[in-house]
């Protein structure tokens, strides 16, 4: 559908999930991937997949809530990183519970990784970018960041602020023809969400408009069109991919 044959991506959280689908939508457009998890096993294993099927992937391991990897992995290979064209915010967990007895751990973790790890990235890929005056950020936030969700404070703050830096950024590099935005999918079936209760589960797909859970093809081709050169004139927007459920 669309074309990103000499193009770069740098995609987050992509051994599994939304990340590993939107690594191998992106190769078989044409992209050179790299590929980043926390487990080199499984991160290797999903970029061996899209070797496999003739596209081209390197896979990363590194978490990108530590600062001190993120530099580490980034100077290892300056020209390289400079190159990339498009970068995908994805990895992202959730450390659920009330907030009275939510510890102060859980809420350290999921902004960390939620977050933090956005900024720390970003903030060295994008200089690539600028100097080649294009690029593509595309950052994944979530429905529960627009609308709030009960049990989820620290999720919730992590993604709401994930929509702030990406209207923040995409302001302050639109002059160099960057597009930042933002993708908000809602309940999407991948092992984020594999644990919820069966009635739980019956109850969310009741509230969607669309009567089903999305699926991680579903998120993948919105990151696709929103990554894609014919995107260009789309910038801090929030594209929300949700069955409906909030608008
Ligand atoms: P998932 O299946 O749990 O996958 C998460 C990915 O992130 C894995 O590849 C994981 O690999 C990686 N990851 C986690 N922490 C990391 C870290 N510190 N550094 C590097 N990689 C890390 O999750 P998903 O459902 O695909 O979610 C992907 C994104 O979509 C997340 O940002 C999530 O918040 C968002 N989202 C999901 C849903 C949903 O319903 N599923 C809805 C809205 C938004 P390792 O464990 O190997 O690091």
């Amino acid at each position: 559908m669309y074309d990103f044959s000499d193009q770069v991506a740098l995609v987050t959280g992509a051994s599994r999930g939304i990340g590993r689908k939107v690594s191998e939508q992106l190769a078989a457009a044409g992209a050179r991937v790299v590929l980043v998890s926390r487990s080199q096993v499984a991160v290797e294993e999903a970029a061996e997949e899209i070797r496999q099927a003739g596209g081209d992937a390197k896979a990363v391991q590194m978490d990108v809530g530590q600062l001190d990897q993120v530099r580490q992995v980034l100077s290892s290979d300056p020209e390289f990183f400079k190159n990339i064209d498009i970068l995908v915010n994805n990895a992202g967990i959730t450390r659920d519970g009330l907030l009275v007895r939510m510890k102060t751990e859980d809420w350290r973790q999921v902004l960390t990784t939620n977050l933090d790890g956005m900024f720390y990235i970003t903030r060295e890929i994008i200089t690539g970018m600028i100097r080649r005056r294009y690029g593509r950020v595309v950052n994944i936030t979530s429905v529960v960041g627009q609308m709030g969700n009960p049990g989820q404070v620290n999720y919730v703050a992590s993604k709401a602020g994930v929509i702030g830096f990406t209207k923040a950024l995409a302001r302050e590099v639109a002059s160099r023809k960057i597009t930042v935005n933002a993708i908000a999918p809602g309940f999407t079936k991948t092992d984020m969400t594999v644990q919820l209760a069966s009635a739980v589960r019956d109850q969310l797909k009741s509230s969607v408009p669309l009567k089903r859970l999305g699926t991680v093809e579903d998120v993948a081709h919105g990151v696709l069109f929103i990554a894609s050169r014919e995107a260009g004139y789309i910038t801090g927007h929030v594209l929300n991919i949700n069955g409906g459920m909030y608008m």
